[in-house]
């Protein structure tokens, strides 16, 4: 996080930095795109005022004003943009919202809501990204994660039956319902020969039950036809398909890693690892409901593809995926459950 003390020092200083990152080839209007901005005295928040001259003359108005953050996620947020930058550099950490409120002196509901606004727009912006996609030589697994699910609808009926089972990684065919949802987990191997090659690239997808109609479209869209493709035994039924060079495991009989004859090593090691990994950042947020889960997920597969990168890089991916985002979809959340504190709606 050291690259970011220079901007910490004031709001001015941290809404330049994050305007700079916005607007990497100069500022264009957020509503018109058009150049034709002038800058005019900032808010009381630091950040740069703007004036339209396109949207002015289109509107029949002297002045068509914006800000920094006009149309951006944080556009109606009270948090500061020294706040926010402080914020980011935490999550990146991978924090949870008690120990990013303690390190950055905000009040933990706020610190609460900054994550959601940022899990959220990496979710919209690189996790549901189509253009992602994984080759060569992909794994696939699926583990189960313990998830409450305080005030969903499927609660009311919940309380009727058996207290849900607790623990981690049960296997079996749990699903959402049972308050175990299920997670697909697809990984591109890292290429060992290649020092320069990014991290394994993985694509994580929370579910509602594991059934082949779920699963394949998923598998279809994210992994490239011509892929070797394994898996273990046990997951076989989704993958009858002819679209990749499938290879399996059998870990019902023992069988763990194996090397075929042409050299390709066969094995899901590479999910695995990245299950624990994944458990361990999942764990940091004690209690973790289903409503959120899909969310910190999005997060930990942001930071993990980004690995290879220096901090600041991935600082930077970071803001730019932020900043391609308008928060339509966190909007549509917090319209599905109007209390809860994930909502941008900081009135
Ligand atoms: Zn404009």
């Amino acid at each position: 996080m050291k690259h970011l003390i220079p901007y910490l020092q004031d709001d001015q200083k941290a809404a330049d930095y994050l305007r700079q990152l916005r607007w990497p080839d100069g500022i264009t209007c957020p509503r018109c795109g058009s150049d034709a901005v002038e800058p005019r005295e900032r808010c009381a928040n630091g950040l740069q005022r703007f004036n339209c001259l396109a949207c002015a003359v289109r509107l029949g108005q002297q002045f068509a004003m914006c800000t920094d953050w006009t149309s951006a996620i944080f556009e109606e947020s009270k948090v500061s943009p020294l706040e926010w930058l402080l914020v980011m550099g935490l999550w990146q950490l991978q924090l949870n919202a008690t120990a990013i409120a303690a390190a950055a002196d905000i009040q933990e509901r706020t610190a609460q809501r900054c994550i959601n606004v940022l899990d959220g727009g990496i979710y919209e912006t690189y996790h549901l990204d189509p253009t992602r996609q994984l080759d060569h030589q992909v794994e696939t697994d699926e583990c189960y994660q313990s998830a409450g699910s305080k005030g969903l609808a499927r609660e009311v009926a919940r309380r009727e039956r058996e207290p849900r089972q607790r623990g981690l990684q049960l296997r079996g065919r749990a699903t959402a319902e049972m308050g175990r949802p299920p997670l697909l987990g697809l990984v591109q191997r890292r290429d060992k020969t290649d020092p320069d090659a990014p991290a394994a690239q993985v694509s994580l997808e929370v579910l509602e039950h594991v059934r082949t109609a779920t699963i394949k479209p998923i598998i279809a869209a994210k992994v490239k036809v011509g892929a070797q493709f394994f898996t273990d035994e046990y997951n076989i039924d989704h993958f009858t398909e002819a679209d990749y060079d499938h290879r399996t495991v059998n870990h019902g009989a023992g069988e763990y890693a194996r090397r075929d004859p042409d050299g390709t090593g066969v094995h899901c090691n590479t999910m695995e690892g990245l299950w624990s990994s994944l458990r361990n950042f999942l764990d940091r947020f004690r209690g973790i409901s289903q409503r959120f889960l899909h969310l910190r997920v999005a997060r930990y597969e942001f930071l993990h593809n980004h690995g290879h990168l220096h901090w600041r890089q991935t600082f930077e991916a970071t803001l730019r995926s932020i900043f391609s985002t308008t928060g339509d979809y966190l909007r549509r959340m917090a319209h599905q459950h109007r209390r809860m504190p994930l909502t941008l709606c900081y009135r």
